[in-house]
């Protein structure tokens, strides 16, 4: 780590320096290698919970706690809106801003206040009890808050304008409330998706100095947290003075939807290397010149519209479980049937996705495991480099899912694949793709708290395989046997898909 500290709690291997016209950005001081700390927050600015996330995840630890021992929560005596695991996380969280907080949740029940709007009350809170230090709110007042741009959509201002009247009024703060609309615009364009420590979204979360750094389709760097703590990693080697970029928005998307999301909430046009690539849309889909070739254009077109217009029906809020699981298969199966779809081009590989969740919640296991074992196998791996943390996650779900198939489970006759069919040796399977993630482990961009997670897992497994006389690091050809099988059963669904 370098010595320097930009500011409080933050170590960097980095510094702000001008990036021409995209403003400031972070550069590299030195060369960090993949995996390695490029910055490290120890203390948000600001972060709070969504509000589908006050119920069930801590409000002082973000959940890192409950991942080691998932004890009841218990609520703030004082609103009963946040809930904490003990009296630890409560006392730092009523330090951190919960004291100024309380009796405004308290007025404004039953009504909870939404995210962003807890967050520009934290920010607010935190500023009239002199909780910034002086370096924090003059890094903050450079951001970017794109007033003009924003201003442009009267349904922009409109929000901005009516959440800092409101957290205004039950602050009952000094602060004037242009100062709060800027808290407001900044929140709205800098803030990150505040996750666990195995990426499932829980909240907003905003840095100041994480704040520069830029966005680029061809990021070399991921953010990730542990709790309350921000890590952005190096994706791919960073040499000195090369400038740090995250990707802002899923980049896995085509080119025109990325740069529409861009420029719709961030108010910028992308010029990265891989926005300029004119190449990039023909990788997707061979050139298009003669009649029949235009016709199965058409029909690629038509099967993508269905597809979307049937993850749309899925997620509505009135579908059943299992007519969402309904929805996603027939969308998945729309795809494969239109011919040349490459399983990684969009929506598949996000349709996939929402599958896996919607299985995993119906406790529907040994499907979503094929479904896990065709994204480690043939998606994730062209999707993502190799040290991606979504990758090193979706492992882990892989190995989680073969942990519980290991233990016995009943076969659901209805399913069109029986998985015993394929006579799958699930431990086997389980300890090397626990070993795996144990291997790759520097390289990483998971964060310290995953890292702990997958080593326990994986000495555990180890040490029942030798409890029982067997070493699978010296079976290479019992491990290979099982991986054989592993991917007949992967290209059987998907024949089937
Ligand atoms: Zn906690
Ligand atoms: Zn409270
Ligand atoms: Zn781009």
């Amino acid at each position: 780590m370098s010595s320097r500290s930009p500011l409080p709690s933050v170590s960097t291997k980095t510094e702000p320096r001008s990036s021409g016209d995209m403003g400031n950005g972070l550069f590299a001081t030195s060369d960090i290698n993949v995996g390695e700390d490029v910055m490290h927050a120890k203390v948000p600015f600001v972060a709070v919970l969504d509000t589908s996330r006050l119920e069930d995840t801590c409000s002082g630890c973000f959940g890192k706690r409950q991942m080691e021992n998932s004890a009841e929560l218990k609520a703030c005596t004082g609103c009963r809106v946040v809930k904490y695991c003990d009296r630890t996380c409560q006392s730092k969280d009523w330090k951190f801003a919960h004291a100024g907080e309380c009796p405004i949740y308290q007025k404004v029940k039953p009504n909870v206040l939404p995210n962003n709007a807890r967050a520009i009350m934290r920010m607010v809170v935190r500023t009239g009890r002199g909780k910034y230090s002086s370096q924090e709110l003059d890094t903050l007042s450079k951001l970017e808050t794109h007033m003009n741009e924003i201003q442009e959509l009267q349904a922009n201002l409109d929000r901005i304008i009516s959440t800092s009247k409101a957290v205004k009024n039950y602050s009952e703060t000094d602060m004037t409330e242009n100062v709060i609309m800027t808290y407001a615009a900044q929140l709205e364009l800098n803030s990150f998706n505040l996750t666990t420590a195995l990426y499932d979204r829980v909240g907003l979360y905003m840095h100041p100095y994480a704040a520069l750094i830029n966005h680029s389709c061809e990021y070399n760097s991921t953010v990730g947290f542990d709790g309350e703590e921000l890590f952005v990693k190096a994706i791919r080697p960073i040499k000195k003075d090369e400038e740090i970029f995250i990707s802002y928005i899923d980049t896995t998307t085509p080119k025109q939807v990325r740069r529409k999301e861009l420029s719709e909430r961030y108010f910028f046009d992308c010029k990265c290397p891989k926005c300029a690539d004119t190449q990039e849309e023909k990788l997707n889909f061979k050139e298009y010149s003669s009649t029949e070739e235009k016709a199965e254009k058409t029909a690629l077109e038509e099967a993508e519209r269905k597809a979307l217009e049937l993850m749309q029906t899925a997620s509505a809020s009135s579908t059943t479980p299992a007519e969402t699981i309904k929805n996603l298969e027939k969308a998945l199966h729309t795809l494969k049937s239109a011919s040349g779809w490459p399983l990684t081009r969009q929506p598949y590989a996000s349709l996939r996705d929402d599958l896996i969740v919607a299985l995993l919640s119906a406790n529907s296991f040994s499907k979503t495991f094929i479904h896990a074992a065709i994204r480690y196998l043939r998606v994730d791996p062209i999707l993502y480099s190799p040290a991606h943390p979504v990758r090193h996650v979706h492992a882990w779900i892989l190995a989680k899912l073969a942990i519980f198939l290991s233990q016995g489970y009943e076969p659901d006759p209805a399913d069109p694949i029986q998985l015993h069919d394929f006579g799958i040796n699930f431990h086997y399977i389980l300890w090397y793709i626990l070993a795996d993630l144990a291997s790759k482990q520097m390289e990483s961009c998971t964060v310290p708290g995953f890292k702990k997670l997958v080593a326990a897992n994986f000495q555990q497994v180890h040490a029942e395989f030798k409890a029982n006389g067997i070493d699978p690091s010296t079976a290479k050809p019992l491990v290979s046997a099982e991986w054989v099988k592993l991917e007949k059963l992967v290209q059987f669904a998907l024949d089937r898909e």
